[in-house]
């Protein structure tokens, strides 16, 4: 096994008792890459059993509060669990700096009390954040990361990664509709995870609110699309909208086998794909 991809949180942005929200950690090699850090990020990874000082680094796609909720929790918990001063490496679309310093704001009086109580707790959370301007591609430890711009207008900017280790592939996609840096992303992966919707059921939704998420999220038939198109070998989908009910897996994974003849797996929180 080249590359483990668990998928952590496959909620929505609406509390929902069964699901986290969106996170997806990707275990490339020795190194260990959280994508979003949503609703219960960390309770999620300590099931994964990867706690966050065990982080290489943190992507974020975009900022939308359902993708980056927790990681005040993420950068407090790699905090004091580390035992020597140790950079909690953010990687992010522009916007992130401005973020995560609102964030070691929001957390000032809290890292007060600490250092104020542990004798040995001698330096404030140390965050390096990357700000991405895609298209362009990292090395995180032992895997190669190459980020590409996608499409969830009036979010902008937001991206997408596109994880190698040895010769497996991982593309996360994130909130996305279809477009060219997502083909990208995505031609011939092993495992292509993207979030999905239902228009079938969010039109039935008496809610102008509702409604307005149709037009900036891939349908499951168009993830399916796209990972016809990028001719990836498996696709995951989360982050339902609305969210999968129990007993209706069939209603999901039959639309996306219209367009697709992969496998496809509607992943539940802690689902793991592996691939190499
Ligand atoms: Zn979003
Ligand atoms: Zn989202």
């Amino acid at each position: 096994m080249t590359i483990s991809v668990t998928i952590l949180g496959t909620g929505n942005p609406l509390p929902d008792p069964a699901r986290a929200g969106a996170a997806t950690l990707v275990q490339a090699g020795e190194s260990r890459l959280l994508v979003d850090a949503g609703r219960a990020v960390t309770m999620r990874l300590a099931a994964a059993g990867v706690l966050p000082p065990m982080l290489d680094a943190v992507l974020l796609t975009h900022l939308h509060s359902d993708h980056i909720c927790d990681l005040n929790d993420v950068i407090t918990t790699q905090w004091i669990m580390s035992f020597e001063p140790t950079p909690l490496r953010i990687y992010g679309p522009p916007g992130t700096a401005a973020m995560v310093e609102a964030l070691l704001a929001m957390l000032a009086l809290d890292v007060r009390y600490r250092i104020d109580h542990h004798g040995d707790l001698t330096w404030e959370p140390m965050v390096e954040v990357h700000e991405l301007d895609a298209p362009t591609e990292l090395t995180i430890g032992d895997a190669t990361v190459a980020v590409r711009s996608t499409d969830h207008r009036p979010v902008e900017p937001s991206v997408g990664f596109r994880i190698g280790h040895d010769d497996a592939v991982v593309a996360i996609a994130g909130d996305t509709i279809p477009c060219v840096g997502l083909d990208e992303l995505c031609a011939g992966a092993d495992v292509y995870v993207q979030t999905v919707l239902r228009s079938d059921l969010v039109t039935q939704v008496p809610s102008e609110r509702f409604q307005d998420i149709l037009d900036y999220h891939s349908t499951v038939e168009q993830a399916a699309e796209t990972a016809q198109r990028a001719g990836v070998s498996t696709m995951v989908c989360t982050h339902y909208v609305p969210g999968k009910a129990p007993g209706d897996d069939e209603g999901w994974r039959s639309l996306a086998a219209a367009h697709f003849d992969g496998d496809i797996v509607l992943a539940e929180d802690l689902t793991v794909v592996t691939c190499g």
